[in-house]
């Protein structure tokens, strides 16, 4: 986050906080007139139930705020009442026996001494701190910074790497500046920069991954080179698609590490609109929602990968509906969080065999809350992905892409614009399995599928179709641009050098394309492009040919 979005956050929780502090103040003067009453003989229970959900608010929220001393005694004397409220209604004893016990604790006096708690802030949680480091890199090309002292062996790496759709710099350890690091989605650093762990700004915050290329590969070598922290380790000399995938995963995992959707269910306004500054700093994208009666709605339509809950709210009761949410088979599977005070274990326990899947107690930090949301959201992604995407490549899977496609047909022919589909076969693939085996070949459908990631917009559609055939979609994109931009990926591939059994080769790949918006249905559009692909197998593959 830039310091200009750090500064607007910190100045909305700002706002907020006064919203808290003022309705607080309020809230402990209702609470305490309600005491009196009750004291007095006058009040009746359901008044009494009402303060005991106002301190379990007050209980829940203060912390969050900055007022923990405050959410403490209101737990506490939360805690008081409840043997009261949840009695049951009715009983003349328990009427009888709420105003002695009230003065014997001294409940008013502690009620009325709440409003001093306001102005006991703690130390305040460093939100600037929070959002600090670089928002994840999720340009279309991921950037590569070698750190060579060897200019001439960082070139020989950067035009190796170059086809692989990397944007590469070079740089040598006395000119590296630390800034350069923020901007960058991967390091390549030489084994013999890492002697001493002073010459690079090793633990500037949030750091991208370091992979060290390694002239010996000893078990004492990597182990010091762990110790250091590095995050990848390969030897010379390099195979540069093996290199290319291990920089894809890491590269990946930490896109997808600080990436998420979030929706909140909590009845109160304020902590709601805290929870949410906190998490969209954070680089999350959040859904707010304060009426327990709008989830199905909000759910359907933004598709979050975890639900953080409260528990109570109003009438409504957190794990049922949890369970309700469960009776859809959609959302069986999605995770979903309480956010509560109660620390009773019996009470969390029952509230996770109601259809929940975890428990954060209230109050809670801006650093839990943050760093809770994203791990969450990253294991649910990763579960999701094991559903949806090929294992090999991490494209969509066959039939996922097919139905892609053909949302994307839906669109463009219901804003009129044109889309293009394009259907894609390596060539003389079986031979390059005969050759080299199996594994290499592999590596090779992964090299295809990484190029397609890099080359194509965030918005483009990409699926392993089968085998060594894959299926993109370009939506707003004239036939021109899509034969360019295939042109273009047809020439890079070509210059992808891989190691096989029988030494270095390389491998084409052909492409058929067919205007999606131009079919009445996505079926027949692929059909036309995949009729242009074997017109273009039969004219000499390597190439691009169009419906
Ligand atoms: P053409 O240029 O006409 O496409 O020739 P080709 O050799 O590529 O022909 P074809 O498409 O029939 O061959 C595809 C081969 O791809 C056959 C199969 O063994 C291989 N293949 C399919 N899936 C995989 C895979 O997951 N990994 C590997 N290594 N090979 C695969
Ligand atoms: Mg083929
Ligand atoms: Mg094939």
């Amino acid at each position: 986050m830039s310091d200009e979005q750090t500064a607007d956050v910190l100045r909305k929780l700002g706002v907020l906080k006064a919203r808290f502090k003022e309705k607080a103040s309020g809230d402990i003067h209702m609470v305490a007139l309600m005491a009196q009453d009750a004291a007095a003989g006058e009040g009746s229970l359901d008044e009494l139930r009402r303060a005991y959900q106002v301190l379990h608010r007050l209980a829940g929220s203060a912390g969050t705020f900055g007022f923990r001393a405050l959410g403490d005694e209101a737990r506490a004397l939360e805690l008081i009442l409840k043997p009261y409220v949840e009695a049951e209604p009715g009983i003349p004893e328990h009427n009888a026996g709420i105003p002695k016990s009230l003065l014997r604790e001294h409940f008013i006096g502690r009620v009325l001494g709440l409003e001093n708690l306001l102005i006991i802030e703690d130390d305040g949680q460093d939100a600037a701190e929070l959002f600090k480091g670089p928002s994840a890199d999720t340009s279309d090309q991921p950037v590569v910074l070698i750190i060579e002292p060897d200019r001439k062996a960082a070139e020989q790496l950067s035009s190796a790497l170059t086809p692989h759709g990397f944007s590469i710099h070079c740089v040598t350890p006395k000119d590296l500046v630390s800034e350069e690091l923020s901007r960058v989605s991967v390091v390549l650093i030489r084994d013999n920069v890492l002697i001493s762990q002073e010459q690079i700004p090793w633990d500037s915050g949030d750091r991208p991954p370091f992979i060290c290329i390694s002239s010996r590969d000893t078990f004492d070598e990597r182990y010091r080179l762990a110790t250091l922290g590095v995050d990848g380790f390969v030897s010379e000399p390099v195979d540069v698609p093996l290199l290319v995938d291990y920089m894809e995963r890491l590269v990946d995992e930490k896109i997808e590490s600080g990436t998420g959707r979030v929706m909140v269910i909590d009845d109160d306004p304020e902590l709601l609109e805290r929870y949410s500054l906190i998490l969209e700093g954070g680089g999350l994208e959040v859904r707010c929602v304060n009426s327990p009666s709008d989830i199905l709605g909000v759910l359907s339509e933004f598709r979050p990968d975890i639900i953080l809950m409260d528990v109570q709210m109003g009438h409504f009761n957190g794990p049922t509906l949890a369970r309700m949410l469960r009776l859809d088979p959609e959302w069986v599977g999605l995770h979903i969080i309480f956010l509560s005070s109660e620390e009773d274990r019996e009470f969390q326990f029952d509230a996770l065999s109601q259809g929940g899947d975890d428990f954060l107690t209230k109050p809670v930090s801006d650093r839990v809350l943050l760093q809770a949301a994203k791990v969450r959201c990253y294991r649910a992604r990763q579960l999701d992905k094991l559903a949806s995407r090929d294992s090999l490549t991490g494209l969509l899977k066959h039939s996922l892409a097919n139905s892609e496609v053909a949302k994307e047909h839906g669109r463009s022919q219901r804003l009129s614009y044109p889309s293009v589909v394009a259907m894609l076969d390596l060539d003389h693939f079986k031979q390059v399995n005969d050759r080299h085996g199996h594994r290499v070949g592999d590596l090779v459908i992964k090299g295809l599928a990484n190029l397609l990631r890099h080359r194509l917009r965030k918005t483009d559609v990409i699926g392993r179709y089968g085998g060594e055939e894959f299926i993109v979609a370009l939506p707003n994109c004239s036939m021109e641009g899509a034969r360019q931009s295939m042109q273009a990926v047809c020439e890079r591939m070509s210059k992808i050098t891989f190691n096989g059994a029988e030494g270095p080769f390389s491998v084409t790949v052909s492409v058929g394309l067919a205007p999606l918006d131009a079919y009445d249905k996505a079926e027949e559009a692929i059909e036309a492009a995949d009729r242009a692909l074997y017109r273009r197998k039969s004219a000499g593959r390597n190439g691009v040919t169009a419906a």
